[in-house]
């Protein structure tokens, strides 16, 4: 505990987002990086707990060593503090981007946490600044050979780890480009691709090669050792009504690819929002990036869906902490709509009754109805609520159900019942050479829990081909 009295002397103090108009302007990132000196003394608001729930369960899935580096960050040793950081965090300039900071809402300091993610994000960037972060090239090799397949956060994760205990790690990548959801799918904003590109180059100099545009196929693969699936859970959730086929209905990965590869190639979206009404059906995450994406193209009204109730301000007596307080958020994306708008883009306890379309099949608006919790709690229309709206554009963002069954049928593999690849359940393993992480392992998660699902899976290839 580098300053005892930390946490009372220094409010909470988070990057802070660039100012919303100036941001709408762009798609560059969407948050200002803060002084070193803000951040030392944010580092020693940590109170170095007996018991840091910040990297228990409850917290931080990498268990990352929360209470060390704050305390070698708060005393200016950076680099020391990075290198503890990089024990259990295979690449901190992801997460302290994207993570929605767990370790943050199971701190002691309960709402006002330490601000854990914005201090691992200035460390990392300042080892990359600094010249500390360099190829680690194994010294010695195995001799055996590992095929990851799919070169999402989880691939990522479990290629670093493999590649450094000495095996020959090849990634497989059926897109133009590697990084999975973080690239095709996380926005430019929150996560500029420059950034990925920059690890994946680190990762190509430190002996893993990325074959990408290849569909992974078990005959080809037959040399390798060991195979780890890593393909994400990336079947979306439909909507049960007519013309879903109707022009100008997507879903929102495949709307947010086309915005990224747009922006990345210099041709503009082929899926752009520019001029039309658009509604988002589903208010988490992937809903909010979607609006977000839909206002910098410059859309004429974006409007949320949202079958559940809206949640609490405030947490719920069955929701304690250290738990993720299940509480409204609002994010970037409905933020700026409430700047330009007027008002928050989200409508509760509504859904999408009816798509209609021209003569040509092309989308011209839609029904929607609010919906009403029976007896049994299951969602029902409630008559006569219906209301129209102007729609061009809509966009299904309503969770995903699992892995894709292409993959599942090459392989000769069978899903569970929630659309994952669990094996027995307790480990990573599918028998014979085969593996899988990661969302396809545990269904559609986050960032950081698909990094420690691959570490996972790759401590038991390790020992699988190590014996
Ligand atoms: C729009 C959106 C925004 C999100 N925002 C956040 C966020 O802000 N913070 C956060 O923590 N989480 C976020 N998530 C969730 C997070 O991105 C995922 O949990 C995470 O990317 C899962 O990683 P993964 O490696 O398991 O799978 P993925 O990232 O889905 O990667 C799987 C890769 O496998 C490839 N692949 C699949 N099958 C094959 C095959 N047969 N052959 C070759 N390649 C194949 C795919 O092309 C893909 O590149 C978001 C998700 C979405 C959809
Ligand atoms: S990865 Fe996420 S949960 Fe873990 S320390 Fe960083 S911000 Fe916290």
């Amino acid at each position: 505990m580098g300053k005892a009295t930390g946490f009372m002397e220094y409010p909470r103090m988070e990057n802070p987002y660039r100012e919303t108009q100036e941001r709408l302007s762009d798609y560059a990132e969407l948050h200002l990086v803060q002084p070193g000196e803000i951040r030392l003394c944010q580092a020693s608001r940590c109170m170095n707990c007996g018991v840091p729930f910040c990297q228990s369960d409850y917290g931080c899935p990498l268990h990352n060593l929360i209470p060390e580096w704050n305390d070698l960050l708060c005393r200016g040793q950076e680099k020391a503090a990075l290198e503890r950081l990089l024990e259990t965090a295979p690449f901190p300039e992801f997460t302290g981007r994207v993570c929605p900071a767990l370790c943050e809402k199971a701190c002691n300091l309960a709402n006002d946490g330490v601000t854990n993610r914005d201090n691992e994000l200035y460390l990392i960037e300042t080892g990359f600044e600094k010249g500390w972060i360099q190829p680690r090239i194994p010294e010695v090799r195995t001799g055996k050979s590992v095929a990851v397949v799919g070169s999402g956060p989880s691939g990522m994760a479990c290629a670093d780890f493999l590649n450094r205990q000495g095996h020959s790690v090849t990634v497989i990548e059926k897109a133009d480009r590697a990084g999975g959801l973080l690239m095709y799918g996380i926005p430019n904003m929150k996560l500029p691709k420059e950034i990925l590109a920059r690890r994946i180059r680190l990762m190509e100099a430190e002996g893993i090669s990325f074959r990408l545009n290849t569909e992974a196929d078990p005959r080809t693969l037959i040399g390798y050792d060991a195979i780890v699936l890593c393909g994400g859970a990336r079947k979306p959730r439909s909507l049960n009504i007519p013309s879903m086929d109707a022009e100008g209905v997507h879903f929102a990965t495949d709307y947010l690819t086309a915005a990224t590869r747009g922006l990345l190639d210099g041709t503009g979206s082929l899926l752009s929002a520019k001029g039309k009404h658009v509604v988002v059906v589903g208010g988490g995450d992937t809903g909010n990036d979607c609006v977000g994406t839909a206002l910098r193209q410059g859309c004429a009204s974006v409007t949320e869906l949202e079958m559940m109730p809206c949640p609490p301000k405030e947490r719920i007596g069955s929701n304690p902490w250290p738990e993720w307080p299940r509480i409204l958020r609002t994010d970037y994306g409905q933020t700026e709509a409430a700047a330009i708008q007027g008002a928050d883009p989200r409508v509760y306890e509504t859904t999408v009754q009816r798509i209609m379309a021209d003569a040509d099949n092309a989308i011209t608006g839609i029904t929607t109805v609010r919906l009403a919790r029976d007896q049994e709690g299951k969602p029902a229309p409630v008559p006569g609520s219906e209301r129209t709206l102007p729609c061009e554009l809509l966009l299904i963002a309503a969770g995903f159900v699992g892995c894709e069954e292409a993959t599942l049928s090459r392989f000769s593999l069978k899903a569970d019942a929630r659309g994952r690849l669990m094996g027995d359940g307790s480990t990573h393993y599918l028998g014979g050479k085969l593996f899988s992480a990661g969302d396809m392992h545990t269904g559609q998660s986050l960032v950081v829990r698909a990094l420690a699902d691959g570490r996972a899976a790759a401590r038991e290839v390790d020992a699988f081909l190590q014996g």
